[in-house]
């Protein structure tokens, strides 16, 4: 039999909108006995804030302003998202969110309040993250980085199916439409753009199934120690 993983290790997920990272990262944590922090979800509360807020993303302070007020964190018991102590997981979801999120993200300063936060809720260890600059910029150290893609195709019909299962009045041509945006400017902004880290494992699932995804994950956790001797 192998050795138990280590309660330690940071694993870091990224990839390009709905590729399945996750998904992935949320079973790979149930497996692993790991905490799992979803960044994405992060920038889309950030997203609703500025929104509620009425804020102007072009006006540095008014955006300073309004993440002074802001309080982003995670229900133990569920992972849902909390903004300013109220569950805005359902809300952060729907399109009006998805539609901002990437320009929001963009925003140096926005950047660098989440990443700081980031950093401290995974410096002991024993924690998936998932988002766009993980292995990149967030924990370039970490212990295993994988980069998750998927056909777009593939990824469309998949959100559809989500956001419809969700009892949301989506078209398919609106599902393509986010994707295709969020996945150019998330990939040419100036700070932190979206790429697969030079040491990151490339894992390809559009033709696989959630389950041998997780395997393979698994496989590549169990595989660390060896890949470090
Ligand atoms: O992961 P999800 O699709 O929910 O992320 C929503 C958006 O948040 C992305 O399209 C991207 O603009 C932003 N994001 C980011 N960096 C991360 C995670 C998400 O810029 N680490």
């Amino acid at each position: 039999m192998s050795d138990p993983v280590p309660a330690s290790y940071t694993i870091a997920i990224d990839g390009y909108s709905a590729c399945g990272k996750s998904t992935l990262a949320r079973a790979l944590a149930r497996r692993l006995g790991y905490s799992y922090i979803d960044t994405g979800a992060m920038y889309r509360a950030v997203t609703l804030h500025l929104q509620r807020n009425g804020t102007n993303l072009a006006a540095p302070e008014e955006v300073a302003a309004a993440l002074a007020g802001l309080r982003i964190a995670f229900r133990p018991q569920d992972n849902h998202v909390l903004l300013n102590g109220e569950d805005v997981e359902g809300e952060i979801r729907g399109l009006a969110v998805s539609r901002q999120v990437s320009q929001v993200a963009a925003l140096s300063r926005v950047r660098r309040a989440m990443v700081e936060q980031q950093r401290r809720m995974g410096a002991d260890g024993g924690v998936i993250l998932d988002g766009r600059d993980i292995g990149t910029v967030v924990f370039p150290d970490a212990d295993l980085k994988l980069f998750v893609t998927a056909e777009l195709e593939t990824r469309i019909g998949r959100r559809l199916e989500e956001l419809l299962a969700a009892g949301r009045k989506v078209s398919r041509a609106d599902v393509a439409a986010n994707l295709q945006e969020r996945d150019y400017i998330d990939s040419h902004r100036a700070d932190s753009p979206l790429r697969q880290a030079d040491d990151a494992v490339l894992l390809d699932n559009t033709h696989l199934g959630l389950e041998e995804l997780v395997e393979r994950g698994v496989e590549l956790v169990a595989g660390i120690r060896t890949a470090k001797k």
